[in-house]
């Protein structure tokens, strides 16, 4: 049984709503290599969150693969903003992609479009625009606001996840000549395999907790053939470092990261937050150490609901790892 000191429940604040939760909740883990994150979405079952302590168990335990590279380029993220804040908000993040939202609830095509040329203003022509519309549309409303957009942004470097199913996504790739990113469609090991066999993306959005650590990440990355954007699952900079050391050692990256989130929670868990510069991130070789972790520690329940979970989990991961 780990000590006490080695296992630390977390609930830190985020700044704005995200997948209709306020605060992210996980446990830190210590190992003999270093820290790891757990957190799974509180939704999700104990079998789809044994591939979240692998990832934690290979950070804490066995440490990272040699990375190939010392530092990624991460794109910053625009929610659905009027024109003028999505423009401030680039123009100060030092990123040279974006990633804009698109589709969002009670907002309209042109109201995206805006947005975008917006954002090109901010970054020059010479910045890439990347749209994500959280499967959002239909197969023939995609096709409509990719071809809109593209031409309000002077050019999409990809539009994610346009739609809601592989099919859908594949029926959309064949229609227009932006790419097309797969995120939602990729949850699992097996979906990016999948993904590629229907044609249904151009690029692969992976992230290492929901795939097992960044060693599986790596095989399912040389697997599926796609070139691939690591994202996080909106972890604390513990997880992000783990992120961090995936799009590290990938043999090549194209694209800009999804990394740039330690922002969106009010609090991290350490004094050297894994924060973009000029829109870069290092490629640490361990997690930084939670030396803040008592301003976002769990109160006594949430605690008492992660290490039961914790304790649900371990078994099965363990069982997995031996088979
Ligand atoms: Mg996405």
């Amino acid at each position: 049984m780990p000590s006490s000191s080695s296992v630390l429940v977390y609930a830190a604040p985020m700044r704005h709503r995200f997948r209709g939760i306020t605060t992210r909740e996980g446990v830190l883990l210590r190992g003999k290599a270093g820290w790891g994150e757990f957190c799974p979405f509180a939704e999700y079952s104990d079998a789809e969150s044994v591939p979240w302590l692998a990832s934690a168990v290979e950070a804490g335990e066995l440490g990272w693969p040699e990375p190939v590279r010392e530092r990624i380029p991460v794109n910053a993220t625009v929610p659905v903003l009027g024109p003028e804040r999505a423009h401030d908000l680039v123009a100060a993040s030092g990123c040279g992609t974006a990633k804009v939202k698109v589709a969002g609830q009670g907002t309209t095509l042109a109201e995206d479009c805006d947005r975008v040329a917006a954002v090109r203003s901010a970054l020059g022509p010479g910045g890439k625009i990347r749209v994500d519309a959280n499967a959002a549309w239909t197969v023939d409303e995609a096709v409509h606001a990719i071809r809109e957009l593209d031409r309000a942004a002077g050019g999409l470097e990809y539009a994610e996840q346009p739609c809601a199913s592989i099919e859908e996504l594949a029926a959309v790739r064949r229609r227009v000549d932006v790419r097309i990113a797969a995120d939602e469609s990729i949850r699992r090991a097996e979906d990016p395999l999948k993904v590629a066999v229907a044609g249904a993306a151009d690029v692969a959005v992976i992230k290492v907790a929901p795939l097992g650590g960044v060693r599986r990440a790596l095989r399912v990355a040389e697997a599926c053939g796609l070139p691939c954007v690591v994202s996080s699952a909106v972890e604390t900079s513990v997880g992000l470092a783990a992120g961090l050391a995936l799009a590290g050692a990938l043999p090549s990256l194209e694209f800009a990261c999804g990394l740039g989130t330690a922002a969106l929670l009010a609090n991290d868990v350490t004094s050297t937050p894994l924060s973009p510069v000029d829109g870069y991130l290092p490629v640490p070789r361990r997690a930084p150490e939670p030396d803040l972790a008592d301003a976002v520690r769990a109160d006594e329940a949430r605690t008492a609901w992660w290490l039961d979970r914790l304790a649900r989990v371990q078994p099965i991961q363990a069982s997995a790892n031996r088979s």
